[in-house]
């Protein structure tokens, strides 16, 4: 059975995921969508710290900001050379909580 799991689109690292703190997890404030998770009520984040994920993107990924947010094909086989980007690239906007 194929699985997606979700990571870096810089780094590859492990996603977070935490609920927006502007709005509670709703994605609105008001009647107004919130800017800081996009409407999405949570915010990801990628679990290395700023400094590697930058200083080590995935090839041919130098371009791609941190915390940008990819579903990655994972087979039968689990992680491998096999898996690879499957969705487009879902940037998402907000730092991890201080
Ligand atoms: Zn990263
Ligand atoms: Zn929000």
């Amino acid at each position: 059975m194929t699985e997606y799991v979700n990571q870096c689109g810089r780094c590859g690292s492990s996603i977070h995921y935490t609920d927006c703190i502007d709005c509670d997890g709703s994605g609105f404030i008001d009647i107004f969508m919130c800017l800081e998770c996009d409407g999405d009520g949570f915010i990801a984040f990628c679990l290395s710290s700023q400094e590697w994920c930058e200083a080590n993107p995935l090839p041919g990924r130098d371009n791609t900001p941190r915390n940008t947010v990819i579903g990655v094909q994972v087979g039968p086989d689990g992680y491998g050379p096999d898996a690879r980007p499957i969705l487009a690239d879902l940037p998402v906007q907000g730092e991890p909580p201080k």
